[in-house]
């Protein structure tokens, strides 16, 4: 099915949680490319809103469907992003969270095995759970507990990766695995509970800021163009060379981003400290020597320089129109 590239430089392709915060990204690049994009969502975390202004575009659609159920389409490539990514998205259901990584990503796969499409698998950081390694390579095995509370989407998006290199082995289908790190910017649902929209919206609404435990667990934070600038780099380089992490090396405790919450927004808002949440991971920081290896890829935006694109849009948003989690 995979499109004579000589003849038509124009793909098909599939996006799953195409209106999510990376997916509705990933459809905006791919359709102002030219590319025929169908984006599929259930709309769990996500609504229709997100791709408003693509929704007029003449290689644009939304198909409203789960990737649980079997999903038959003709595609030349298949971005698999389906999945909710907020811990309290995904705890919210988590037998349903693991059926999506799960049966989901299988669902995917045999789509590209029935139409020879190329597939691109977005796996996570936290296949690595709590490293006892710093900065994580893709080498790193992990240490990942597998009956916590976050278990549901560790263990689901390892057993994704499992079943594409097996597709990749036992059928020849064409995969790609990224591992994203904390991503954030423009386009985050503000209550989705993620350490970036919570402070941020916190900080402009003059709220106490929410730091969980004292704050000395560290991320990595990603800026989103950066990372949709990776994974379009490695959906369309030629060879499979195992999972590939794209994130930002600069690693930033929790209690550094809530004081450049703070000083971003000119908030005056208190830092208050709550309880930690159960298997939070104390570190997490991207070993990136692969992807500017084969990818030729590394981060561009600084978090300061990010984070007031972030904080722009969020002061910008109705937050009426947005729904509280319940949990
Ligand atoms: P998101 O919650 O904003 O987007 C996920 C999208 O998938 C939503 O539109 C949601 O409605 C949809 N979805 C969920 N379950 C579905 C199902 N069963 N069928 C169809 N659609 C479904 O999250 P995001 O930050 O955009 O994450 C996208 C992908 O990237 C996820 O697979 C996530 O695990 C991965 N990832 C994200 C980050 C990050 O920092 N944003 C980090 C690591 C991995
Ligand atoms: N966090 C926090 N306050 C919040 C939300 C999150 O201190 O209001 C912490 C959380 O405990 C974790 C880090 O910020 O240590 C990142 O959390 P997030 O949910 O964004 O992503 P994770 O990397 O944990 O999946």
């Amino acid at each position: 099915m995979a499109a004579d590239k000589e003849k038509d430089p124009f793909l098909r392709i599939l996006v799953t949680g195409g209106c999510g915060f990376l997916g509705s990204h990933l459809c905006r690049r791919l359709v102002n490319e030219g590319h025929d994009v169908i984006a599929l969502d259930n709309f769990f975390t996500s609504q229709k809103m997100n791709v408003k202004d693509l929704l007029d575009k003449p290689n644009f659609e939304v198909v409203r469907h789960d990737v649980t159920k079997e999903f038959f389409i003709e595609v030349d490539q298949i971005y698999n992003m389906a999945c909710p990514a907020s811990p309290v998205h995904y705890q919210y259901n988590p037998v349903k969270t693991m059926k999506t990584s799960i049966i989901g990503t299988m669902n995917m796969l045999g789509l590209a095995k029935r139409v020879k499409a190329r597939i691109l698998q977005a796996s996570t950081s936290e296949v690595y759970g709590d490293p006892t390694v710093s900065p994580q390579p893709e080498e790193y095995w992990g240490n990942v507990n597998c009956n916590g509370v976050r278990s549901c989407y560790d263990e689901g998006k390892r057993a994704a990766e499992t079943l594409c290199f097996d597709y990749h082995r036992q059928n020849g289908v064409d995969i790609r695995v990224v591992r994203i790190f904390n991503t954030y910017g423009p386009g985050m649902h503000p209550y989705d509970g993620r350490v970036v929209s919570n402070f941020l919206v916190q900080a402009l609404n003059g709220e106490d800021i929410t730091v969980y435990g004292e704050g000395e667990q560290t991320r990595s934070f990603c800026y989103v163009d950066d990372l949709v600038d990776g994974i379009i780099r490695l959906m369309n380089q030629e060879q499979t060379v195992g999972p590939v992490n794209i994130g930002n090396p600069c690693e930033f405790t929790i209690k550094q981003l809530a004081e450049l919450a703070i000083k971003t927004t000119k908030s005056k808002s208190k830092i208050v400290y709550l309880p930690l949440p159960g298997d939070d991971p104390k570190q997490r920081k991207p070993d990136i020597t692969k992807a500017r290896k084969y990818l030729g890829w590394e981060p561009k935006v600084p978090l300061e320089e990010g984070i007031i694109k972030a904080a722009e849009y969020f002061g910008s948003l109705d937050l009426s129109r947005f729904k509280k989690p319940t949990k």
